[in-house]
């Protein structure tokens, strides 16, 4: 019998990607709930705008991003259009063809699932893994009862790229939150203000 191919999507601004996202890469990889996990770096953000060019954070995301199982799609970079994920799910189920496909978010990121556009649409194409993060509890009652979704918690780390950026703008050592190669390209391309 052929199992069926089972998809996970992680998408984000990864400006810049850092330790919690890569503790959460690997905790999806053990996990074994799927065959393929597929990072996508946000092309351009139609939410919120990014400080980093699309460039540079699909670098990193590169740079960071070493294992056989997971794949760093730059589809939301080449697409000259704002990062909408059902397009992003749509492109992905046209280029690795028949299975399930799922979408790995974090709990601060869920007040916001239900102005992503045409979520309606979205949420019959996959289901929703949410990653507890500290400091942002899952209120299921705020969730949409058309969302498929799961609460998967793997001991999330507290790391934001929002709190690496303001370390670079006051100096501070970021080491402890990025991994090496992140670290040299932040300081290599003075980013985010770093010295
Ligand atoms: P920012 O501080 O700029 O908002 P961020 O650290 O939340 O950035 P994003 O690139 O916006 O990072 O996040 C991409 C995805 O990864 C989102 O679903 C977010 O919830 C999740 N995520 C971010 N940081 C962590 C973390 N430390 N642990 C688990 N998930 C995370």
């Amino acid at each position: 019998m052929t199992e069926i191919n089972r998809y996970a999507i992680f998408g984000g601004s990864f400006d810049p990607i850092h330790r919690g996202h890569l503790f959460l890469i690997s905790s999806i990889e053990k996990s074994s709930l799927f065959t393929k996990l597929i990072v996508v770096p946000a092309g351009q953000p139609w939410q919120r705008p990014t400080i980093a060019s699309a460039q540079d954070r699909l670098a990193m995301v590169q740079a960071s991003v070493s294992s056989a199982g997971v794949i760093v799609s730059d589809c939301e970079v080449r697409r000259n259009a704002p990062s909408y994920a059902i397009d992003t799910v749509r492109e992905l189920q046209n280029d690795f063809g028949p299975g399930s496909y799922s979408w790995i978010i974090g709990s601060d990121a869920l007040s916001g699932l239900e102005s992503w556009h045409e979520i309606r649409e979205l949420a019959t194409l996959v289901e929703f893994f949410v990653i507890v993060r500290p400091g942002y509890r899952i209120d299921a009652s705020s969730i949409p009862s058309f969302i498929r979704w799961r609460e998967l918690e793997i001991g999330a780390l507290d790391i934001s790229a929002t709190e690496i950026r303001r370390a670079l703008q006051e100096n501070r050592d970021i080491s402890t939150m990025v991994d090496e190669p992140v670290l040299r390209y932040i300081r290599e391309k003075r980013l985010y203000g770093a010295a």
